[in-house]
């Protein structure tokens, strides 16, 4: 028996015949509205919204099995009233967007960006002792807003640079403490103790704009902002000002809140390293996340429970 399902067209390349046995696959194109049909499953990148109108277009639909860790562009809530399962990549992806939360981190306090555009620019002069100085990590600070999988990655690279780490999650990480001497602390005070403060909650309607123009101005002046998590986190206006005041030293980010758009105000501000949404993308990675999802519509459609559901 063939399944009819619908897969982002971006995954063809990463995906062997064999993973797609028992299925007739309708490839889905970047910006190509998702169809009405008798699909009984459907594969979408993080950039498709899959929620109440694609529901009802799919009377058919058992699963949504999301290529991403994230999985903000489902309606969760919708899926689960309808019992459609929804699946996400949790693991595969964690050391990939560790290693680019760590690029993020150095280009930021390092000044990588300016140093470059100066050698490019023909204006560079020569070694000057006080040319493009910027933050030493030794003996500084890194607060860890969210410690699941990806922020603890980040964390147990920071001791080798000498870092301090503070963490803030909804519940203690023993572990983590114990190998990297991290401190949980609530994440009013991490914003006030950190010099460097990277992002790893995920998106809800919880943690939706905290950071914001409160939160930036409890941060320490001259600190960093990093967000490799979602975009929606961060009110984007808001940190554009801070950055053109001066109050933080820099922000390094992979995500924004309106992708690909970028606020103007944010794409001209000082001092800022700006990533395409390449957490992880390494060949390794994405072959796994799109291996995953596959995994997950099979075991679904051959009437096994999901391996990675986000809900039970
Ligand atoms: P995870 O293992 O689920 O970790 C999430 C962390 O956030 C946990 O420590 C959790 O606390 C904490 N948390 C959740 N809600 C919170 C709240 N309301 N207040 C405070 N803490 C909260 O997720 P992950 O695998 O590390 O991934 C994190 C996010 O990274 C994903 O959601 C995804 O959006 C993003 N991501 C981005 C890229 C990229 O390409 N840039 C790649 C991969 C992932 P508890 O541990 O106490 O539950």
């Amino acid at each position: 028996m063939t399944h009819r399902v619908l897969v982002a067209a971006e995954l063809k390349k990463l995906l062997e015949p064999s993973q797609l046995a028992g299925l007739e696959v309708t490839w889905l194109a970047a910006g190509e509205p998702t169809p009405k049909g008798d699909f009984v499953a459907i594969v979408p990148l993080l950039s498709r919204w899959v929620g109440g109108t694609e529901f009802k277009n799919l009377p058919n639909l058992r699963i949504v099995a999301n290529v991403a860790v994230g999985y903000n562009n489902v309606d969760v809530v919708a899926a689960e009233m309808r019992g459609i399962l929804v699946t996400n990549t949790p693991g595969v992806l964690t050391e990939a967007t560790a290693d680019l939360t760590w690029a993020l981190i150095l280009a930021t306090a390092r000044r990588l960006v300016e140093g470059v555009d100066l050698v490019r620019s023909g204006r560079w002069t020569g070694w000057h002792p006080e040319q493009l100085l910027g933050l030493e990590l030794r003996g500084r600070t890194l607060g860890l807003l969210g410690a699941g999988r990806i922020g603890q990655a980040v964390g147990r690279r920071a001791p080798a640079f000498g870092l301090r780490i503070l963490y803030a999650a909804r519940t203690p990480k023993p572990e983590f403490e114990r190998d990297t001497g991290a401190t949980r602390v609530d994440a009013s005070r991490l914003l006030a103790a950190s010099d460097i403060v990277s992002l790893h909650v995920p998106s809800s309607p919880e943690t939706k704009g905290i950071i914001n123009r409160e939160s930036l101005a409890r941060m320490r002046a001259g600190a960093i902002l990093i967000n490799t998590s979602r975009g929606d986190l961060v009110r984007e206006e808001a940190l554009a000002i801070a950055l053109e005041l001066g109050h933080l030293g820099a922000a390094g980010l992979d995500v924004y809140a309106d992708e690909p758009a970028i606020h103007p105000r944010l794409l001209a501000a000082p001092r800022t390293v700006l990533l395409p949404h390449i957490g992880s993308a390494t060949e390794e990675t994405r072959r796994k996340m799109a291996t995953i999802a596959i995994a997950n519509l099979q075991s679904v459609l051959g009437g096994k429970p999901p391996l990675t559901p986000v809900y039970a």
